[in-house]
């Protein structure tokens, strides 16, 4: 694949992630691993005048190789998870309105609905504050997503990572949905929490999902040669 067809791939989601109110403005990003590193959305352009060929190639220690605009200021944090977790091959970051609530209070999204375990596990934990577009801030990233494929951001935001980014997307999609859920249900009262077994259970579930076998929504636009945990 190309910078150009990566990047015409990156757009569509930005604008997918816009429609469906995951971001507003400039704010968000996307990223693929390719063989040099990754392609990533430029830094403060809307994704309604971003072009395909704005998108950046870098390698995975922020050197740019292609594209004459800045790539994204949260490079770092996509880079670091792409060195240390091999099986995400995409990532989407963006600032939701219910994810972005419960991170501005500092709280995980814990087991109050099965479908949490979408992310991994039995919580989607929600790493510490950091400064944007740290290296401190990709620390943080990368010990929330210890076993998981989503994470919340404190004070800022939610990340995702896929097997592509349709798969990153949808994944922010339902972490969004979740944290709406959540926060409806502290409105309404004391969520009751799925016990540890009964997570496990749902992740032993879905970890045997896949093609033709069942119509777990996240998985769209996974592709089965990335059959590890990242979908
Ligand atoms: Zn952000």
């Amino acid at each position: 694949m190309e910078r150009s067809a990566a990047g015409t791939r990156l757009l569509d989601c930005m604008r997918r992630a816009a429609d469906a109110g995951l971001s507003r403005g400039s704010a968000g990003n996307a990223s693929m691993r390719c063989a040099a590193g990754m392609w990533i959305t430029p830094s403060g352009i809307e994704p309604q005048v971003m072009q395909a060929t704005d998108t950046v190639t870098l390698d995975l220690q922020g050197r740019v190789l292609e594209g004459t605009l800045r790539p994204s200021s949260e490079w770092p944090m996509h880079a670091a998870i792409y060195r240390e977790h091999p099986d995400a091959l995409a990532i989407v970051h963006c600032h939701s309105r219910h994810a972005t609530a419960l991170a501005c209070c500092g709280r995980a999204i814990p087991a109050f609905h099965y479908m949490v375990a979408v992310a991994g596990g039995e919580s989607i934990r929600c790493a510490p504050y950091a400064l944007f577009g740290s290296t401190e801030l990709a620390t943080h990233a990368l010990r929330a997503l210890e076993g998981r494929r989503a994470c919340l951001l404190a004070n800022h935001g939610q990340l995702a990572l896929g097997a592509t980014p349709e798969a990153a997307l949808a994944l922010a999609i339902e972490v969004e949905e979740l944290a709406a859920q959540y926060v409806a249900a502290l409105a309404a009262g004391e969520p009751r929490l799925l016990d540890a077994a009964q997570m496990a259970a749902v992740v032993a579930r879905f970890a045997d999902y896949g093609p033709g076998r069942g119509d777990q929504p996240v998985q769209s636009g996974s592709r089965s040669s990335c059959d590890g945990r990242i979908v």
